[in-house]
């Protein structure tokens, strides 16, 4: 600009050197000095009117300004960033900024040559002019402004370096590389600051040094060091007191690395640049956009070829919006998170899904064993609802063709794979359906590349047990003070404990399951002609006065000594489960159930109707529900023990 003003200036001389009169006062012996330089000028300054006058060339060159010439008003327009002065040649009256200001002495043209009074124009320009009358020197001193911080800040689209100044600065930008700098000089400046380097080391930027580098004229020098060559641009504010550099959001390649259980991609972006991740298929890639970047990697193209992908690819998608985009072409579908990671990028995980490869089951003589193969240690968690397991295998996929596995085998019906998806993730679920369920053994511990899961067989599942309700129908049975009839008790607990029966995997049949009549001598028979293995007869007590309470069990020995070893187990558990007191087991001859059954048989009375402790115990149906499992319990030991 200043090469272009001063050839304005030569253009407007010549033209204006043939139409102008001119007479002036010559003083070859007045000393110029502009900032501490002595100008020599082809046109010596004048004294007119006492004062000096200039060339307006001198004015361009010296003092930082930009010169027009306007001939239909014979005007000369001098520009600097912030002040517009006008003179028009042989007028009293000037312009600064349009405010209307009086002259001693107007702008002339002498000897073709338009001068302008110095002290004027120099003050006008933020100068002091000096008159040394013993000298005859005019000393002209642009003050210098004072670059008082260098600073730096995030913004959402990189980094910005800031340079502020104590009034209006001007600068001149030159990159220079090995090593790569951007250096901006403020002329007319001085440094004024504390700690001359910065140190930024982010986004590329490594510091910023500022030095005085010239001194008269002053020059302030500001290096910004920089990793690698990067696009940026420079504002400046509208006073002219800062100076700032923007530099983009860089991204400066992937680092692809192993990690614990799978791999992750580090996506080079210093700050934590705003970005979106699309999942798409046909082929299989994640593709990763960061906004308000700039690429400036040194390669666009990362083979890879290991057992996730194939290859990261990254590009400049777009400019404006400034898009930078990186692909990961996988081999195939791969669990995937991206976390930024403060000052460093964007990290990008893959775990690969492990996979369930094969399930095998093999029944052995007291239990099932299922094995679920995976081509990985996995972690896995099984769990049991009623009759039914689930063994959850997360970050898994099934590579077996068959979804329901049938197994039954008496201990297990079927296995049900199911590919569930679970917080962005997705897992096996294998659903393993029981006829019963009596227990389970996990055989091995996470991470295994084999979950083994045993499944018992249930000791009671070769037996048919006879649940006989005591009384029904027109036999109530005892009945309490307060009403309450045995017949309806015995009918409920029997109902409880034939369910846990049937799902610990026993046949069962009940004497009774509602309210009727079945005389008891033929309660036996139906027993014995089913041949049956148990006969297990439910009661609850009663005596004349409400002093006695509690459980007792009654068996009757005949020809084995089985019916006693039941009737001691389910007085143990009825005690243990129920906290009842112990009325201990009864051996009783004279009951037909106990008598004419042909297995072994017992009959549990439980509680006594009459004590008001114990009847209250019996109308809580949690309590019964207590009641047949501690009955089922006494049945289930004996079993296991049997077996
Ligand atoms: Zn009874």
């Amino acid at each position: 600009m200043f090469k272009k003003a001063a050839f304005l200036v030569i253009v407007i001389l010549i033209l204006l050197s043939n139409i102008v009169p001119v007479t002036a006062e010559r003083s070859n012996d007045i000393t110029l000095i502009i900032n501490n330089k002595t100008i020599k000028s082809d046109t010596p300054p004048l004294i007119y009117k006492n004062r000096t006058m200039v060339p307006i060339r001198i004015v361009s060159e010296t003092l930082g300004a930009e010169v027009f010439w306007h001939s239909s008003e014979r005007q000369v327009e001098i520009k600097t960033h912030n002040r517009i002065i006008k003179l028009t040649i042989d007028k009293n009256e000037a312009l600064i900024n349009e405010k209307k200001v009086t002259l001693d002495v107007s702008a002339k043209i002498f000897n073709n040559r338009t001068m302008v009074p110095l002290r004027f124009v120099g003050e006008a320009l933020g100068a002091d002019v000096f008159w040394d009358g013993s000298t005859r020197t005019v000393k002209v001193v642009k003050k210098s402004q004072q670059i008082i911080n260098v600073a730096y800040a995030k913004t959402p689209e990189g980094l910005d370096v800031l340079i502020d100044a104590s009034g209006p600065v001007e600068y001149e930008q030159l990159f220079l590389q090995n090593p790569n700098r951007l250096i901006l000089d403020f002329p007319s400046t001085k440094v004024a600051l504390q700690v001359p380097v910065v140190n930024v080391g982010k986004n590329g930027v490594k510091q910023i040094r500022v030095g005085q580098f010239k001194v008269d004229p002053d020059i302030t020098r500001v290096v910004i060091d920089l990793e690698k060559e990067m696009s940026y641009s420079i504002h400046t504010s509208e006073n002219k007191k800062q100076v700032v550099v923007c530099f983009k959001n860089q991204m400066f390649g992937v680092d692809y690395s192993k990690e614990e259980l799978g791999q992750s991609a580090l996506i080079k972006t210093p700050f934590d640049t705003e970005y979106s991740v699309n999942e798409l298929s046909e082929p299989d890639r994640i593709v990763i956009d960061l906004h308000d970047a700039e690429f400036n990697a040194d390669s666009s193209n990362i083979e890879i070829n290991d057992e996730i992908l194939y290859r990261i690819r990254m590009a400049q998608f777009s400019v404006n919006p400034d898009v930078v985009r990186v692909v990961f072409d996988l081999k195939e579908k791969a669990d995937y998170t991206v976390e930024p990671v403060e000052g460093e990028g964007l990290k990008v995980y893959f775990n690969k899904y492990k996979k369930l490869e094969e399930v095998r089951f093999k029944k052995f003589s007291n239990r099932t064993r299922l094995v679920f193969k995976t081509n990985d240690p996995v972690d896995f968690r099984v769990e049991r609802e009623d009759k039914q397991l689930t063994v959850e295998i997360p970050q898994a996929v099934i590579k077996i063709s068959q979804n329901v596995l049938p197994v039954d085998d008496g201990i297990v019906d079927n296995i049900e794979l199911k590919q569930v998806e679970e917080n962005g993730g997705i897992k096996v679920v294998a659903v393993i359906k029981l006829p019963y369920y009596y227990k389970h053994e996990i055989i091995n511990t996470c991470p295994t590349e084999e979950v083994i899961v045993d499944i018992f067989k249930s000791p009671l599942s070769e037996e048919l047990i006879v649940v006989d309700a005591g009384h029904g129908g027109d036999e109530p049975g005892a009945i309490s003070p307060s009403g309450v009839k045995e017949k309806d008790l015995t009918l409920d607990i029997a109902k409880r404990l034939n369910e846990l029966l049937l799902d610990g995997g026993a046949k069962t049949y009940m004497i009774r399951s509602t309210d009727i009549t079945v005389p008891y001598q033929i309660r036996p028979n139906i027993a014995n002609e089913m041949k049956a293995d148990l006969f297990f007869s439910i009661h609850i007590n009663a005596y004349y006065n409400d002093r006695i309470q509690g459980v007792e069990t009654l068996y009757c020995s005949g020809s084995s000594g089985e019916s006693k070893k039941i009737a001691k187990l389910v007085q143990e558990t009825m005690v243990e489960e129920l906290g009842m007191v112990d009325r201990g087991i009864w051996e009783r001859e004279n009951l037909v159930v106990l008598r004419e059954t042909k297995m072994p048989a017992v009959l549990a009375e439980v509680g006594y109707l009459t004590h008001p402790e114990d009847e209250k115990k019996l109308l809580d149906p949690e309590f019964r529900q207590k009641a047949a499992e501690a009955l089922y319990k006494g049945i289930l030991k004996y079993y296991e023990q049997k077996d």
